[in-house]
């Protein structure tokens, strides 16, 4: 009989929507399991599908309770987990930084030398400030950290950021970044071979790189070819077709999807008509 592989997702909280969207965009058909049960399947892949606290993700990957998982990268590394962190997965993004209130005089991770900081990730925050040689005293709150300055708890806080919104409303300031977190899928350290995770890397991966992606088309006057290929951030070389028009080329890339904001008006620029850009559905480079 063909082992299945066990896939533990976060059931609740910031990362339960988009490891589900991602799971559907990879194909393999993933079941929502009926309310209150923990426990699905999908239909077009060996794998069982297992909803736990996105706390909870690394502990299960490393005891073997599931043989992958999807998690912060802030979770792992608080939890001091063994565990193979096979793909980032280019959503969840945030940083953690310390923060104080707007009238404090701190204006760098140095200035907490000898303060009281609060924080839910007191490993990554101690390690941090450690390596800096700031020695604070750190308390460990479980949620709402960031009010722990108003009450009295704390100097400082030491939090998740990801627009900054949360720290502004309750009046405080970053004063640095100590980690970076985005959402990955972990596996059980050293298990490569375990059947099917693989695979599950490869498709996943496949999905994140095409939603990093577009695909970019136009039409140029080949004289004018040279001069937009050299500004298109494209890793392998462009498609370069003959149009019915003679003197006249279609060009198809793939590039950066964050690069499009800029370069279309750049492309316009140096003559390129008809552009368009698509999505990438999939990408394995
Ligand atoms: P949850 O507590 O279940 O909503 O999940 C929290 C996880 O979401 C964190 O451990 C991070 O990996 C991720 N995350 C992304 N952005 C943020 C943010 N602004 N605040 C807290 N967690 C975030």
């Amino acid at each position: 009989m063909t082992r299945r592989l066990t896939l533990a997702l976060p059931s609740k909280g910031r990362l339960r929507e988009p490891s589900w969207t991602l799971l559907e965009a990879s194909g393999v058909d993933p079941q929502e399991p009926g309310e209150r049960v923990l426990q699905s399947h999908c239909r077009n892949a060996a794998i069982d599908l297992l909803f736990v606290r996105a706390d909870d993700v690394p502990e299960y990957v490393q005891d073997g309770i599931v043989d992958c998982g999807i998690t912060g990268l802030d979770l792992v590394e608080e939890r001091q987990c063994e565990v193979d962190v096979l793909l980032r997965l280019g959503f969840g993004k945030c940083s953690l930084q310390a923060a104080v209130s707007l009238e404090d005089d701190a204006t760098e991770l140095g200035d907490l030398h000898g303060r009281r900081i609060a924080t839910s990730h007191p490993r990554i925050a101690a390690a941090a400030l450690g390596e800096r040689g700031v020695q604070a005293d750190i308390v460990r709150v479980g949620g709402a950290v960031e009010i722990s300055p108003r009450l009295g708890l704390a100097d400082a806080i030491i939090d998740l950021v990801s627009t900054g919104s949360t720290l502004r409303t309750n009046g405080l300031r970053s004063i640095g970044t100590l980690f970076e977190s985005e959402a990955v899928l972990v596996g059980r350290a050293g298990s490569e071979d375990v059947i099917g995770r693989r695979v599950l890397t490869t498709v996943l991966g496949s999905v994140t790189n095409a939603r990093a992606n577009r695909y970019l088309l136009f039409n140029v006057l080949r004289e004018q070819l040279a001069e937009v290929t050299a500004i298109l951030p494209t890793k392998g070389s462009p498609t370069v077709m003959d149009l019915a028009t003679p003197g006249t080329v279609a060009v198809h890339a793939l590039v950066p999807a964050a690069d499009i904001w800029s370069l279309l008006p750049e492309l316009e620029a140096r003559g390129a008509s008809s552009i368009l850009t698509l999505p990438v559905e999939r990408m394995l480079p």
